[in-house]
């Protein structure tokens, strides 16, 4: 059955932003990398099912402009890369827990940079502050972690990238995949 907060109001402005969205095997291994960390930390935990990565944050649009931001989408190459995962970090001032890369792989710097680029010719906003390739794990953590280290880290066969909204509920964010580009070639050893 349908219901209200299933039918999408169309005078409601849809808040969108792309992302990295990772395939189950990652998803799980960043749960469990969750899980062992609260043990410790605290805070809540993030929805397996909502982990990804922010490329390029656009917040609030009118929605008939999404149109537009898959026209945008629609001139990017989508790369296949591996994302190795293998830090592990806080944010004091939002205490948010998160993994991310010592090393953020050109494919990827080089995606951020072309939607900076599709984004500002079509119109939106961009973000200012330097990128921080980052997947929340924990919100309100309240202890410092033991140790930055993903060990062994969490190799992410990115395979493309998402533009998703984002449902704030009081429960938590629900994000939506409004598109998925996918890369022509599979990833090469
Ligand atoms: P909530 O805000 O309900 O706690 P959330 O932060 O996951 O949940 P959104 O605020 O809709 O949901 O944000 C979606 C994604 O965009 C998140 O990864 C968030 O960190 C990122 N984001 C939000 N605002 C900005 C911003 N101003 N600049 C860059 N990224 C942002
Ligand atoms: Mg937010």
């Amino acid at each position: 059955m349908r219901t209200a907060t299933d039918t999408p109001d169309r005078t409601k402005p849809a808040r969108v932003f792309f992302a990295l969205w990772p395939d189950a095997g990652t998803a799980r291994r960043l749960d469990d990398l969750a899980a062992h960390t609260h043990a410790s930390c605290n805070g809540r935990r993030m929805r397996r099912d909502t982990f990804h990565l922010t490329l390029a944050f656009i917040g609030d649009i009118p929605r008939e402009r999404v149109v537009d931001l898959i026209t945008a989408g629609d001139r990017i190459p989508a790369a296949a890369f591996v994302l190795k995962m293998d830090r592990i970090a806080t944010w004091r001032h939002n205490r948010i827990v998160w993994a991310g890369a010592r090393e953020v792989p050109e494919a990827l710097a080089d995606l951020v940079a072309r939607l900076n680029v599709v984004l500002v010719e079509a119109g939106f906003p961009v973000e200012q502050r330097k990128f921080a390739a980052h997947v929340t794990l924990l919100r309100n953590a309240r202890a410092d972690l033991a140790s930055d280290e993903i060990d062994p880290p969490i190799d992410w066969q990115v395979g493309g990238f998402a533009l998703v909204e984002s449902d704030r509920r009081e429960d938590g964010a629900h994000y939506k995949l409004l598109k998925v580009w996918t890369a022509d070639s599979p990833l090469k050893d």
